[in-house]
């Protein structure tokens, strides 16, 4: 059987079905494909952890009438604290600097929190809702991609079982492992952090106020993220081996390690539901584009999560081609010519790449214990923390606020 759409999107993860539903905005038709089974990526046993939803990231979502299905389970963050410092073990005190970095939502002076923290369940689930409705939208999953063909005219997806989808442009959106960028001869540069996100939700006792709390340890950041329900998600990256036997603990066990790194500023803590673990990478393609074919999300840049940019780095991208291609189309270009999809490229290649190697810097400078190095990294938090010029520009790095915005990015006026 073969469909034809404007528009295939390769992989319907955050970035892909995020993508179907701004292109579909734009009255693009669009194929949107996943391995996957949309009932199991639905549930909450699929992936356990939150996404840090920067606040100009929040605005795509508000644009694309997603926001208010959201909203009631993203939890604004109103300050987020920096500390650098040892746990306590049994065989440290631990230690807590006394240099340290705060950034107050407030300062910004529009009443607008720094960002929110969303479990990717509910967005997951708020898109599928959305690109079951939409007119424009047709998921065919589970199905998995295995061949691409790109001709002068247009390029064919065909799938396992034999379908075959014909676009104009072809969005791969298959994550850091992207066999379509392979097979468009797509180079990477990647390397393994030999480091593991382990992720878990918490109940405490106190409430949390909307602070998010960033602990550097020598093995690497242990982030408390405030959710809804008074609850915290925690994104603890730990030496690789060492998080294997972290993950083996049992509850009461796994509950004191947790106590240890966040002291006692929440009271009792009870673990709330399973833990995950995600080993960490870092991928960064030489090429968003190639004829007829754009990446976006991990796709095109996987970057450590010691920032919470990864997903925000993606929403950028799908906001940027679609103001690429809509454009395009509206003078009656091709939306798969190389020559359009090179606007794209050059709106997002250097801006992500110079944020993910800076996401990669700070993971090098913040994971280790290394005693010169510890103490000009405090003195540095320290003089940023005490320049409220330089707290605000972090402060609007943070919510991707800066730079040429793309239409669905850009601030309300
Ligand atoms: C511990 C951790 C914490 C994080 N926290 C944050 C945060 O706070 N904020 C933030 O912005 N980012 C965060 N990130 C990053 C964020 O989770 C990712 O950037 C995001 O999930 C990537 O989404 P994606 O859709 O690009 O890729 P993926 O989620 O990998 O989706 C790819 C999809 O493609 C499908 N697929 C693959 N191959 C095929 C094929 N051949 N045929 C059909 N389908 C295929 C897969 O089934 C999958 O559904 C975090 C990451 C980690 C590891």
């Amino acid at each position: 059987m073969t469909q034809s759409f404007d528009i295939a999107i390769v992989g319907g993860g955050l970035a892909g079905g995020l993508a179907a539903l701004a292109f579909a905005s734009k009255d693009f038709s669009c194929a949107i494909i996943d391995a996957g089974d949309p009932k199991k990526m639905r549930t909450a046993g699929f992936d356990g952890r939150t996404t840090a939803i920067s606040y100009a990231s929040a605005r795509v979502f508000r644009r694309l009438d997603l926001w208010d299905q959201i909203a009631p389970h993203a939890e604004p963050i109103r300050d987020i604290l920096v500390t650098d410092g040892r746990a306590k073990s049994r065989f440290d005190e631990g230690t807590v600097s006394s240099f340290h970095l705060h950034f107050d939502s407030r300062e910004l002076g529009d009443d607008q929190p720094l960002g929110f923290i969303v479990e990717n369940r509910i967005l997951r689930n708020v898109m599928f809702d959305a690109i079951a409705t939409h007119d424009n939208i047709t998921l065919i999953a589970p199905a998995k991609r295995s061949a691409t063909q790109f001709d002068s005219a247009s390029a064919v997806v065909t799938l396992e079982d034999g379908q075959e989808i014909v676009a104009a442009l072809v969005v791969a959106a298959d994550g850091r492992m992207s066999s379509l960028r392979a097979a468009a001869n797509i180079k990477t540069n990647q390397w393994r952090y030999r480091q593991t996100g382990i992720v878990a939700t918490v109940a405490h006792e106190r409430p949390h106020d909307g602070v998010a709390q960033e602990f550097f340890l020598p093995a690497g950041p242990f982030a408390i993220l405030p959710m809804t329900e008074n609850r915290s998600s925690l994104v603890w990256t730990e030496k690789s081996d060492a998080a294997d036997a972290y993950m083996r603990l049992d509850d009461d066990k796994f509950r004191i390690e947790i106590e240890n790194r966040f002291g006692e500023y929440l009271g009792a803590l009870e673990p709330a539901g399973p833990r995950w673990s995600y080993p960490l990478a870092f991928t960064l393609a030489q090429s968003y584009v190639a004829p007829r074919l754009a990446l976006i999300g991990d796709a095109a840049h996987a970057i450590h999560p010691i920032a919470g940019q990864g997903f925000n780095l993606g929403v950028k991208d799908i906001a940027a081609l679609v103001d690429v291609i809509t454009e395009g189309r509206d003078v009656g270009l091709d939306i798969g010519a190389l020559t359009v999809l090179q606007n794209y490229q050059q709106w997002r290649r250097f801006d992500s790449a110079a944020l993910a190697l800076g996401t990669d810097l700070l993971n090098r400078l913040f994971s280790n214990d290394f005693t010169p190095l510890r103490i000009a990294r405090d003195i540095s938090m320290g003089a940023v923390n005490s320049i409220a010029p330089l707290r605000t520009f972090f402060m609007r790095q943070a919510g991707a606020d800066i730079g040429t915005l793309p239409s669905l990015m850009a601030r309300e006026t």
